[in-house]
């Protein structure tokens, strides 16, 4: 004896019948199969939207033509030549249509008659699905589970008598002449004969109460997923079927929300150890999930993560609660007495207060009932009113082991503080076998998705980059990123997306991730950029490991940054404004970004793709100390010194540089040596000096006619007006065999930048290019300096920095 379970979605379309025709044709043949369908996909919704309608004195015409017609063209379509299978489906939608009318009468919908309404989805459907099979060949015959599952009048959701339908069931199928029996799911009866159902979902339970009574070796399952997965699989792609499940995790799961599976039916199936097989209809080959008695050590804890939505919490509180006992057992009675579910509880060890999740639906009535219940401490101000919290979620973590496993509830909550999700109450069953938190609902998708990043995807992070400029260095890097989405993926276990791009004008957002190869013409079709805009639908997106890259050299862009650290995205720039400005400006960041947990990482900002302040910082982590360093930092004023020799006219070198894009379109920036003390401002700072720009001692090269030019014109006149002044500087070097070069320095907690002769012998003598170099003098380091030397300055090295930047947020 087989049974089999068919969902609404297995039954929603004429093509899903005859697969389910089919996979029961393949099926062993010799032995009897009892069929359990629900209705057809959406008929319960629509047929609760009928009788809502009718007991409002709405139209409900318009639902029920929907169901009419959905169930004649099936009819029409699977049993083609038969009449009395048309008649008898049109009888059965004129007397629900009777009932309709009936509702619409006496204006009511009562839990009875929603059962007598609801109903009718089976009943049309396991008519039908018994015909098809019969019109295709098979031996199939309808029998309604009315007949067959007696319960008690508690409708909506009816208690089993097993007893008595234990051995209705025997009693049927000991008899039944036919191989393959189509029951309708969902439906049974009182003692009485009432219809009644046993709640939403609860197909599934029928199947269970079948195969329980008859001892059977397995039920299956079969539905739209290939099983029970580690999350749901519209919520978290990454989600995977779970090959083997014990009972009591996949009631938890299914209790927590995994819908795939109607909580109840476990419980006639453990009793007698029979395992549930769940399958997908679409795809039959799939081995599925075995929910089975099971006892081994699966090598991870957690067996799968769940949620449910439209949550309330209740909070009850007030200094009478304390030390007083009963008030926990009126307030649970309560809520018993009026129906409602109490899906999680908490309770402070002060006992001050009590919280409570329920279903959204029933918050108003469980307030209303505990106001009443509590009247007289609330008008004596011994408890507050009950508060009301909707627009939250549960998440459980569920697991067998989780119970012989330290830590795991650590690792929740520093996976959702670090993604920003904050917790509203938490619960552990005493069994744990599960953690739930409620959080916002509108967390719900990024808690399950880190989580389960966390806890099942170990090896994979997905990194989600939204990108602001995408000028030179921005192109690059998403050059860079594109050929490197395989490596990344295969060598370092990283999935880096680009969700957002934004330059000046437009800005694109999509939450699956922008196709790199069409970037720019899909940016050119953007919405308009505005800072506050792209912000915006970052928050909305609130995909877990965000990042903001800066790629612009724009105050306003800078002055975002605290905003996205707030809500736990971390920053990556190359743009130097932050970083360089007001101490106070850059100290709130910095507790910003810890106290979001969120990094901010500025590496190209000294020196671009050199690995420069990623060095300081490891060397002061490791317990180093930097006493001194020197340093090169200016790619700009390396090429006008390495090629101003004397004779030469500084003003044609300057204007070279300009002309081979090296300095800034105002070389005074340059030159003024301003762009070099926003360097070693920096290093300072991550040295751990509080300073600003202005403690920099800046002893300037050029004269004060240079500086006081009036504009960049100008400027080139007075380099040809003082050739004198500079002719003078390149000999006087010359004269004792040194080099100009701009150093940046920092010593003894000075910084202080300037042009030196540099002798020869000196690791800046023989700076080439644009090159930077940089001198680490540190306690470790004490004669011979750590030397960092290369390119300074440059596209490709630029966008390499910003790589790296990117890369460094996932390790932290
Ligand atoms: P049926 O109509 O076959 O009874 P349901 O819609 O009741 O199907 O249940 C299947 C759905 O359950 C899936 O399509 C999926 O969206 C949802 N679901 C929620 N959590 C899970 C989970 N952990 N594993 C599989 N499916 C899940
Ligand atoms: N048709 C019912 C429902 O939608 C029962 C089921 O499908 O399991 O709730
Ligand atoms: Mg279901």
């Amino acid at each position: 004896m087989r049974v089999l379970k068919f969902g609404g979605t297995s039954v929603g379309s004429v093509a899903n019948i005859n697969q389910v025709i089919n996979i029961v044709k393949n099926g062993a043949q010799d032995q009897h199969i009892a069929i359990v369908v629900s209705a057809l996909g959406g008929i319960t919704d629509l047929l609760m939207q009928a009788g809502t309608d009718a007991s409002n004195k709405d139209d409900y015409n318009t639902a029920f033509k929907d169901i009419e017609a959905k169930h004649i063209e099936f009819t029409r379509t699977l049993i083609p030549d038969s009449d009395e299978a048309l008649d008898e489906i049109k009888n059965l939608l004129k007397s629900l249509e009777s009932l309709l009318q009936g509702i619409y009468l006496i204006n009511e919908l009562s839990p009875k008659t929603v059962d007598k309404l609801l109903a009718y989805g089976e009943i049309l459907s396991s008519s039908i699905i018994a015909r098809a099979m019969y019109a295709q060949g098979l031996d199939a015959v309808r029998k309604d589970s009315r007949d067959l599952i007696t319960t008690n009048d508690k409708h909506t959701k009816a208690g089993v008598n097993y007893k008595v339908t234990n051995s209705q069931i025997e009693y049927y199928f000991t008899k039944a002449k036919q191989k393959i029996t189509v029951l309708p799911g969902f439906i049974a009866s009182t003692a009485n004969g009432d219809t009644t159902t046993l709640g939403r979902g609860g197909s599934d339970f029928t199947a269970a109460i079948v195969a329980a009574a008859l001892d059977v070796d397995q039920v299956e399952i079969y539905t739209d997923v290939s099983g029970m997965y580690t999350a749901n699989p519209k919520m978290v792609k990454q989600a995977k079927p779970i090959e083997s499940i014990s009972y009591h995790e996949a009631m938890e799961l299914s209790h927590f929300g995994a819908k795939v599976l109607y909580p109840p039916t476990i419980v006639p199936v453990m009793s007698k150890n029979i395992p549930i097989r769940i399958k997908n209809t679409l795809q039959p080959e799939e081995p599925g999930t075995l929910i089975h008695n099971q006892n081994g050590q699966s090598t991870n804890p957690i067996k799968g993560l769940s949620n449910i939505s439209n949550v309330a919490l209740l909070t009850l509180e007030g200094g009478g609660m304390v030390g007083i006992p009963g008030i926990s057992k009126r307030l649970f009675e309560t809520l018993s007495n009026q129906g409602i579910n109490i899906i999680l509880i908490t309770q402070a060890s002060s006992e001050h207060s009590i919280c409570l999740g329920v279903m959204e639906d029933d918050a108003g009535k469980a307030k209303n009932a505990i106001d009443e219940e509590f009247e007289y401490e609330i008008s004596l101000n011994k408890i507050d009113p009950l508060t009301i919290e909707i627009g939250l979620s549960i998440i459980a973590l569920v697991g067998d082991q989780m119970k012989s496993h330290q830590g795991i509830s650590g690792k929740m909550f520093s996976t959702l503080g670090k993604n920003n999700v904050n917790i509203r109450a938490i619960a552990q069953g005493a069994s744990e076998k599960n953690i739930s938190a409620v959080i916002a609902q509108k967390d719900v998708k990024k808690a399950l998705n880190s989580l389960h990043e966390r806890f099942f995807e170990a090896q994979r992070k997905q990194l989600n980059l939204f990108i602001t400029g995408v000028g030179n260095v921005g192109e690059k890097l998403l050059n860079q990123i594109q050929q490197q989405q395989e490596y990344l993926k295969k060598q370092l276990n990283i999935n880096m997306r680009v969700l957002g791009l934004s330059n000046s004008r437009k800005m694109l957002v999509d939450e699956s991730g922008i196709d790199l190869q069409n970037w720019s013409a899909l940016l050119d079709a953007g919405e308009p950029a505005t800072l506050d805009g792209f912000l915006d639908h970052v928050v909305e997106l609130n995909q877990r490991n965000s990042i903001f890259v800066d790629i612009t050299a724009n105050a306003d862009v800078a002055d975002m940054y605290g905003k996205y650290l707030k809500q736990s995205v971390a920053v990556v720039a190359c743009n130097k404004i932050a970083a360089a400005s007001d101490f106070k400006n850059y100290s709130e960041l910095k507790r910003l970004s810890k106290a979001y947990n969120a990094p901010l990482l500025f590496e190209t900002n000294v020196g671009a793709g050199l690995p420069i302040i990623d060095t300081l910082n490891n060397l002061i982590a490791s317990g180093d100390r930097v006493n001194r360093i020197q340093a090169v930092l200016s790619g700009s004023l390396n090429f006008v010194f390495n090629n101003f020799k004397s004779g030469d006219s500084f003003h044609d070198v300057v204007q070279a540089a300009k002309a081979e894009g090296f300095t800034e379109p105002d070389p005074r920036i340059d030159l003024s040596g301003v762009d070099v003390a926003r360097k070693i401002l920096i290093l300072a700072r991550e040295s751990g000096l509080k300073i600003n720009l202005e403690d920099i001692e800046n002893e300037p090269f050029l004269t004060e006619n240079n500086l006081n030019s009036s504009d960049v014109p100008h400027f080139f006149e007075t380099l040809k007006e003082d050739a004198a002044h500079f002719e003078k500087l390149v000999a006087q070097a010359e004269a004792k065999n040194c080099r100009l070069k701009y150093v940046a320095q920092l010593d003894n907690g000075k910084a202080s930048v300037g042009l030196q002769e540099i002798p020869e012998g000196h690791p800046f003598y023989n700076l080439e290019g644009s090159d930077n170099i940089v001198l680490f003098f540190t306690d470790r380091y004490p004669t011979q300096p750590m030397q960092i030397k290369g390119a300074g300055a440059g596209g490709d090295v630029t966008a390499s920095g910003l790589f790296a930047d990117i890369i460094r947020t996932a390790t932290f």
